[in-house]
């Protein structure tokens, strides 16, 4: 199973930060993590959660759908 954004994880406000936000487990903040399972820490609850779940890690750049005409030019 795989997922080009994770954007599903729990976030918190970053305090004295205004529109910053942050992974609550791994403290990572929204805009280093760019919806992307990588982009949390290898330690962080939720990746490990989404991990253990059968989710890859794998940029979205990374999925290259199957091609019938390899002749185009
Ligand atoms: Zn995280």
């Amino acid at each position: 199973m795989i997922r080009s954004y994770y954007i599903d994880y729990p976030q918190e406000h970053i305090e004295g930060q205004a529109h910053r936000y942050r992974c609550v487990f791994c403290k990572l903040e929204t805009t280093a993590i760019n919806g992307h399972l990588d982009g949390h820490a290898a330690t962080c609850t939720y990746r490990k959660q989404m991990e253990k779940e059968g989710f890859e890690c794998l940029q979205s750049d990374a999925v290259t759908p199957m091609k019938e005409a390899d002749d185009y030019d």
